[in-house]
């Protein structure tokens, strides 16, 4: 608990290079990877992320962007120091390098007045125990850059394994029915009523299956578009 307390007032490191005094250098952003996008399920390149048409049957998630590669170091290290040793400023630099990405979707503009951010929500035990979302502390981070409203009307009512720890044929099934919505049908209609684009946001998405999953707990409503965005894709 005191290293989490530290961490949070880590002083700022490159994420790439170690410099100080920044969380990602003019120098190594410089340098950094240009993300392919590309089918949340098969994975074939789409340069605005959508899912093809022969997965389209699989998912009703209309496309993903995201800032890089997971074999990305800068951006693994980022999000370990986020995720797993509690330097929460750092959200803030994550989000940075998403915005540009979600333009894909749609303008920034148009985003800010038809869209919401939905945070993929941990599990209660989980959050007892990590003490934050990283998930939620980027999303909020693009909320206050982007003025994109901030839902978290997701729910994780199943207490699921890591994905990180089991096998890609094991995850869907892991993931099966983990998420439901936290709030009335009713309400939901009436968000997307005025803001059909969701955007769900998650650190890592490797295969999908989290993403997926939490996409299904939506309601089917006509013109509602669910996105999908991740610092990096596995
Ligand atoms: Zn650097
Ligand atoms: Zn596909």
């Amino acid at each position: 608990m005191l290293q989490e307390i530290i961490n949070a007032f880590a002083p700022a490191r490159c994420v790439d290079c170690l410099c100080e005094d920044t969380w990602y250098c003019e120098r190594c952003r410089a340098h950094a990877p240009i993300a392919t996008q590309s089918c949340i399920i098969c994975k074939t390149e789409r340069p605005r992320g959508t899912t093809c048409i022969n997965c389209r049957e699989e998912t009703n998630i209309t496309g993903i962007v995201s800032v890089a590669p997971y074999s990305n170091h800068a951006l693994q290290r980022g999000i370990e120091w986020l995720k797993f040793k509690g330097i929460r400023p750092i959200a803030d630099t994550l989000a940075g390098l998403i915005i540009p990405h979600l333009a894909r979707i749609d303008s920034l503009d148009a985003l800010s007045r038809c869209a919401i951010l939905v945070p993929i929500p941990l599990h209660k035990n989980k959050l007892r125990q990590r003490g934050f979302n990283q998930s939620e502390d980027v999303a909020k981070a693009i909320s206050a850059l982007c003025n994109i409203q901030l839902a978290p009307i997701l729910r994780r009512k199943k207490a699921t394994k890591s994905q990180a720890k089991l096998s890609h044929d094991e995850r869907p099934h892991n993931m099966h029915e983990a998420f439901e919505m936290a709030i009335s049908k009713q309400e939901y209609s009436n968000i997307v009523a005025r803001k059909p684009i969701i955007i769900l946001i998650d650190d890592v998405s490797t295969t999908g299956a989290t993403l997926m999953s939490a996409s299904r707990a939506f309601p089917e409503l006509p013109d509602v578009k669910i996105w999908c965005a991740t610092i990096a894709r596995g």
